[in-house]
C-alpha cells in the first residue's frame, strides 16, 4: 500500500516515508491510497476477539496498510509492544459501555499512537545520515506520551516545548522526569508560542542542516493507524455481546481519534454512528451548521487537551467526505461547556476526566440508543479539576505514582527559537 497527500493525489509515498515526513511536502496530510476490506465473520478475527489478543487482532487489521513496506516484517513485533496494556470495555447500563483508553504508561489514549510511532521510527532504515530529533510542542498530554514511548523503545532524543505554569503539575511531571534523552523546555509564554517555535525549527535551514527533525503530533500517520484498532475492537465486541451495533461518542480536539473512528467504519467495522463531543471550541460545530470552515483562536476550558481552534486532522475527514451531507449521515457534533462538564463530573457515580465528561454529557442529554462512550484519560491526571467537584481524593494508579516520585529536570527559556538553538549548539 502507498499513501497520498490530501492536497495532491499524485504525491505518493511509502508508509515509512509518510511516517518520517509527518506532513506531505505540499502541506497536506497522508491518507491511504485505497481502503482494504475485512471479512468480519472470519474465524481468525473472532478468535482474536475471544482470546482478547489485541496485538494479534491489530496485526490482522494493519497488515494491508504495511504491505510491501520495509516495516512489514516488524509489524507483529510493533503491535505486541504497542498493545500490551488492558483495554476494558465496561458496561454502565443496558445500552451504554465505556471504552477505557487510559491504561497505558501516561494514562491517556495518546500512549497507543506514541508507542506505535516510536517503534516504527526505531525500525525504519533511513538513508538520512543526520541524527534524528523528535520535536514536540505540547499543551499537555501529547508530550508525556511521546516522551514515555521514545524513552522506553528508542535512543532517539526528544525535545519538548511546553508553556510554563500553564499545564497541570502532574502533566508537567510526565514531561520532565525522563532524564537526558528527553529535554523538556519550559517556555515563558503560551502554547501558541511553543507551536510557533516548533514550526520555525521545521522550516529553518539551521535546524535542517543539523538534524532530521521529526514531528510526533497527531498529523503523523503512525499515530492514527493504531487508533483504528480500539474502535474496530470495541465495535465488534459490542455487537457480539449485545447483538446490536453501537455508535461511538468521542471527546474531540485535534480530531485524530475522530479520523481513526471514521477510518475504522470505512474499512467495514460495525459502527452505527460517530459523535464528536467538543468542549467550547466550536469550529467543527460551526462547520456542521454553516458548511464554512472558519478557524478561530482556541479558548481555554476544563478539558485542556481539546482546546483546539483549528483541528488539523479535519483535512483528512474532509478528504474522506468532501460533501457535508454525506458526513452528516454518519456523524454528529456537539459542543459541551465547562458548566456542563462540571455537572457530569459531580453527578456521575463513575469518576470521569473532564474530556470524557463531554461524551457522557452528550449521551445523557442529547441522544438515545446504543453507545460506546470513549474515555480518553484517567481522572487522576486532572486531580485539581476533578477532586473539588467530587469532594474526595482520586486513587492514583501505579503508573502515575512511579512518575510522580521521579526527579524533574527542565530548562527555562524565553519564547525565542534562538534560545532553543543555543542549547543545541553545545
Ligand atoms: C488529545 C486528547 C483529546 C483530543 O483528541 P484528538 O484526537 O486530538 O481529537 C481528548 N482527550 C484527551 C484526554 C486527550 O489527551
Amino acid at each position: 500500500m502507498k499513501f497520498r497527500s490530501t492536497r495532491n493525489v499524485s504525491s505518493i509515498v511509502s508508509l515509512s516515508e509518510a511516517i518520517e515526513q509527518g506532513l506531505a511536502s505540499d502541506g497536506g496530510l497522508f491518507v491511504p491510497e485505497f481502503w482494504p476490506t475485512f471479512d468480519l465473520k472470519s474465524d481468525l478475527l473472532n478468535k482474536k476477539l475471544d482470546d482478547l489478543n489485541l496485538a494479534e487482532f491489530a496485526f490482522e487489521i494493519l497488515k494491508p496498510f504495511f504491505r510491501n513496506d520495509s516495516l512489514e516484517p516488524f509489524l507483529m513485533e510493533i503491535c505486541s509492544q504497542t498493545f500490551n496494556f488492558p483495554l476494558p470495555l465496561k458496561s454502565i447500563d443496558a445500552q451504554a459501555c465505556v471504552l477505557e483508553l487510559f491504561h497505558g504508561p501516561t494514562l491517556a489514549f495518546k500512549d497507543f499512537g506514541a508507542r506505535f510511532l516510536a517503534l516504527c521510527l526505531e525500525k525504519i532504515q533511513t538513508l538520512n545520515q543526520k541524527p534524528k530529533l523528535i520535536l514536540v510542542a505540547t499543551s499537555g498530554d501529547t508530550g508525556g506520551a511521546v516522551a514515555a514511548a521514545f524513552n522506553e523503545f528508542t535512543k532517539i532524543p526528544v525535545a519538548i516545548l511546553y508553556p510554563q505554569n500553564k499545564i497541570s503539575e502532574r502533566q508537567e511531571k510526565q514531561l520532565t522526569c525522563w532524564g537526558p534523552q528527553v529535554h523538556a523546555f519550559a517556555v515563558k509564554g503560551t502554547f501558541d508560542d511553543c507551536q510557533k517555535m516548533a514550526k520555525e525549527a521545521f522550516q529553518s535551514v539551521w535546524w535542517k542542516s543539523r538534524f532530521q527533525l521529526i514531528s510526533a503530533n497527531s498529523i503523523n500517520l503512525a499515530r492514527l493507524l493504531p487508533q483504528m484498532i480500539y474502535f474496530a475492537y470495541a465495535s465488534l465486541q459490542y455487537q457480539k455481546n449485545n447483538k446490536k451495533n453501537a455508535g461511538l461518542i468521542i471527546p474531540s480536539g485535534n480530531m485524530g481519534n475522530a479520523t481513526a473512528a471514521l477510518w475504522a467504519h470505512k474499512i467495514g467495522f460495525p459502527i452505527e454512528k460517530i459523535i464528536f463531543s467538543h468542549n467550547a471550541n466550536q469550529t467543527v460545530l460551526d462547520y456542521f451548521q454553516t458548511e464554512k470552515w472558519n478557524i478561530r483562536p482556541s479558548v481555554s476550558t476544563l478539558a485542556n487537551a481539546m482546546d483546539v481552534g483549528n483541528p488539523s486532522n479535519f483535512e483528512r475527514i474532509h478528504d474522506l467526505y468532501p460533501e457535508l451531507a454525506e458526513l452528516k449521515k454518519l456523524a454528529e457534533v456537539y459542543s459541551v461547556n465547562d458548566e456542563q462538564i462540571s455537572k457530569i463530573i459531580s453527578d456521575e457515580k463513575t469518576i470521569f476526566c473532564p474530556h470524557t465528561a463531554t461524551a457522557v454529557f452528550v449521551r445523557n442529554y442529547k441522544v438515545s440508543g446504543n453507545w460506546i462512550i470513549v474515555a480518553t484519560a484517567h481522572p487522576a491526571k486532572f486531580d485539581t479539576i476533578v477532586e473539588p467537584l467530587i469532594h474526595k481524593k482520586i486513587e492514583i494508579p501505579g503508573e502515575l505514582e512511579k512518575i510522580i516520585s521521579k526527579k524533574s529536570t527542565f530548562t527555562e527559556i524565553n519564547p525565542l527559537i534562538s534560545e532553543l538553538e543555543s542549547y543545541f549548539k553545545e
